[in-house]
């Protein structure tokens, strides 16, 4: 079946063990409102404009007939600075996988492999079931996720990973659905499963000023994690930049981290 992704990181040394190839899945039910991956939370492919260096000529602007233009309102082929471009490609999970294991030596001998991340990955939970199956005891696979999924999708997908990275990114419920916009409950009753698995993980925090780093949300989330390995993720102050290349508003309330304001 086809997934579709909005980026494939090669030589990625954040995201896992080793040198690893990161792919990017489309689509984040989660709206965080520091979220530094604008392009990862529709699940439909969207127009990409870079903002800097346009020189207004409007050029991309006139109707063409490429069927990849098409729905997008802009030609992505025409752009004398190639600054337009399209957040999503439409990949088959068995084509993926022969991309990926092209590497299977190179990362099986540097202790790397494969990372699902997004976007929220379990959104495309088949796709995931697939391509996992596909990679399976050919090469180490982790994932990073929300964990924001029913119990049966989050356990369909995990068990097929060798690692588990997943957020637990607020304690408090009310806390977690203003920020993040939606509910913990499911998210803490799958990290309670994916402590008891067997699976390694290791849960996340990401460290937002007056957000997360409160000393009641820490506090809480060391109990929740109890004896699982948990780390903590810096603040990426570059999050604001991507966010009118998809026709988003990251606003001044977001920079403060006061609350989320997102279509
Ligand atoms: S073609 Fe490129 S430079 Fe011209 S208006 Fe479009 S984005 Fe700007
Ligand atoms: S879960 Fe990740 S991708 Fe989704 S909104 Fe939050 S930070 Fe962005």
């Amino acid at each position: 079946m086809k997934g579709l992704i909005f980026d494939i990181k090669e030589f990625a040394v954040h995201d896992g063990e080793g040198i690893r190839t990161t792919v990017f899945l489309k689509g984040c039910p989660l709206r965080c409102v520091w979220c530094h991956n604008p392009e990862g939370l529709s699940p439909r492919r969207e127009l990409y404009l870079k903002q800097n260096g346009c020189l207004n000529c409007g050029l991309c602007k006139n109707p063409c007939n490429h069927p990849e233009c098409q729905g997008l309102g802009r030609c992505l082929h025409i752009c004398p600075k190639n600054l337009v471009s399209a957040a999503g490609a439409e990949w088959e999970a068995k084509a993926l996988a022969e991309k990926l294991l092209k590497h299977k030596d190179f990362f099986n001998s540097m202790g790397g492999g494969v990372t699902l991340s997004g976007g929220e990955p379990l959104l495309q939970a088949d796709f995931c079931v697939e391509l996992l199956t596909l990679l399976k005891g050919q090469v180490h696979t982790s994932i990073e996720t929300s964990g924001f999924a029913s119990a049966e999708i989050f356990q369909k997908v995990v068990t097929l990973c060798d690692f588990v990275y997943m957020d637990i990114k607020l304690a408090d419920a009310e806390q977690h659905k203003k920020y993040t916009g939606v509910d913990n409950k499911i998210i803490l009753e799958n990290a309670a499963w994916l402590k008891q698995s067997g699976i390694k993980h290791t849960f996340r925090t990401p460290l937002i000023p007056g957000i997360t780093d409160a000393k009641d949300n820490f506090d809480a989330i060391e109990c929740l994690v109890g004896n699982s390995a948990w780390e903590h993720l810096p603040y990426n102050t570059l999050a604001p930049v991507k966010y009118p290349s998809v026709g988003r508003v990251f606003t001044d309330n977001q920079a403060m981290g006061m609350r989320a304001l997102d279509n």
